[in-house]
């Protein structure tokens, strides 16, 4: 029978961690044969073949001396967030691109898809009545694994596209040689990327009595933006009568939000130069992003990544696909979180709706036997993509089933749904098929910008915030 929702919230087990908490001590067993470079005796798995050595050489030790782009203490405090959520006491939000990319960078639109980001967490958090963690996949989102090592285009072959801070998407035979010199450049793009998202976060875009403005002006007359308006409205007045009561509403928790950003652990060079020891507790902490997640295809047990993640500090996430046996990611958690640190480790399920009903339950069965406590996160992506007309597609419709089936299952099950990761964006892309917007098949070559997986646009997010809205609720 499953466990209701309060029984779970009010675990004083769980609710102990504080801001403060360490994932492991820096004497911890696990850490004596490791170091920040360590990964190097192993396979790693989706890395480019540099044709120069000696220049990657110069760009990792050009990076090694330029400064964090994240500090250890707001990781310490997003793993305190993801242990709350691991119990239902917050749900995460992770959202961005699939691929950031060079071209398409500017201050609209990652003000775009902060404020999209923003409008779902206040449509969770009012509709559904807990905090959220928001978490983009942004400032450093940039290295992508690929299926196939080449690809062919009317017989001519060339090496796959493997994310703008490794080779160019233009279909060329220069564009597609690695060049180590675009790590400086990801490098750059992050923390621009990171200092105008700090800035919005804190300098009073977020404030909440700006929650009416947070519409994007081609959303105001679309079926999702006036749903928006209308809850806005609601969080307004109850703003105003927070205030007639005498509350003082001038504190940071109103005025201010707190922003995480995340990117896939893929491309060990530039991760292993941003990784850095922290001086008030001696852990290292990769400081390219607060969270750090470790892909589908490269999570082997005896891999690269692995011996990387499991020694750094930060938050980190594990995607999961319905090829992962049950025993397989319990010794998988095990690797990556020795010490069993509530909010040390995210569990990414990616199978598609239909494989989430079937796989999903055995998953959670036995991590609950086994006692470990993980964040349970839905990427309802992944396993959903398809082609269609030449495009790389996902449908709206799958995407919500799978986000339905993981409430379900979890529901059943009497564990907790933690949270959603999500690639979208605030632009009016056409880019997914369906939802209230309502993009045909044929409307995918009017707005296709994506360089890599096909994105939610701003209206299909928001759309998707209110269905997690009604399951948190229940
Ligand atoms: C991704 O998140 O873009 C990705 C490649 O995911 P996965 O590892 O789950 O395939
Ligand atoms: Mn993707």
């Amino acid at each position: 029978t499953p466990v209701p929702r309060a029984l779970l919230r009010s675990n004083v087990y769980y609710s102990t961690a504080g801001p403060s908490t360490l994932p492991f001590g820096k004497d911890a067993q696990h850490l004596q044969e490791w170091g920040p470079t360590s990964w190097r005796n192993l396979e790693a798995r989706q890395q480019p073949k540099y044709p120069d050595h000696q220049a990657l050489q110069r760009v990792v030790e050009k990076l090694a001396a330029k400064p964090p782009l994240v500090f250890a203490g707001e990781c310490r405090k997003l793993q305190a967030r993801l242990a709350k959520a691991a119990t239902g006491e917050a749900f995460i939000l992770q959202g961005g691109d699939c691929a950031e990319s060079f071209t398409q960078f500017s201050a609209d639109r990652i003000r775009d898809a902060f404020r999209v980001l923003l409008q779902m967490s206040v449509v969770m958090m009012f509709g559904g009545g807990v905090p959220v963690v928001k978490i983009g996949r942004m400032a450093g989102q940039f290295a992508k694994p690929r299926t196939a090592n080449t690809e062919t285009i009317d017989d001519v072959e060339l090496p796959a596209y493997r994310g703008d801070i490794i080779n160019g998407a233009e279909f060329v035979e220069d564009a597609r040689v690695p060049d180590p010199e675009r790590l400086v450049e990801a490098y750059n793009q992050s923390a621009s990327t990171l200092n105008l998202l700090r800035a919005f976060a804190d300098g009073g875009y977020a404030d909440l009595k700006r929650v009416t403005e947070w519409n994007l002006d081609f959303m105001s007359k679309s079926d999702e933006g006036i749903q928006y308006m209308e809850l806005a409205k609601r969080v307004d007045e109850a703003i105003q009568f927070m205030e007639a009561c005498g509350m003082d509403y001038d504190t940071p928790i109103m005025t201010t939000t707190e922003f995480f950003v995340s990117h896939e652990c893929l491309l060990m060079h530039y991760e292993e130069a941003l990784t850095r020891q922290d001086s008030t507790t001696g852990l290292w902490y990769d400081c390219s992003g607060h969270f750090l997640w470790c892909g589908e295809r490269t999570r082997q047990m005896d891999g690269a990544h692995l011996e990387f993640m499991r020694g750094i500090g930060n938050p980190i996430g594990v995607k999961v696909s319905d090829k992962m046996e049950p025993s397989e990611l319990v010794s998988l958690i095990q690797a990556f979180n020795p010490e069993n640190t509530p909010g040390r480790l995210a569990v990414i399920v990616r199978m598609g709706a239909a494989k989430v009903r079937k796989h999903l339950p055995a998953l959670l069965q036995a991590v609950q036997a086994s006692g470990q406590i993980v964040t349970w996160v839905c990427d309802p992506m992944h396993g959903n993509t398809e082609s269609c007309n030449g495009y790389k597609t996902r449908r709206y419709e799958n995407i919500r089933a799978e986000v339905e089936a993981f409430f379900d299952v979890h529901e059943e099950q009497g564990t907790v749904p933690g949270g959603i990761h999500l690639e979208m964006t605030g632009d009016n892309v056409t880019e997914c098929i369906g939802g209230g917007a309502s993009i045909e098949e044929t409307d995918l070559s009017s707005r296709y910008h994506t360089h890599c997986d096909p994105r939610l646009n701003a209206e299909q997010a928001l759309e998707l915030s209110f269905y997690v809205a009604s399951r948190l609720r229940q």
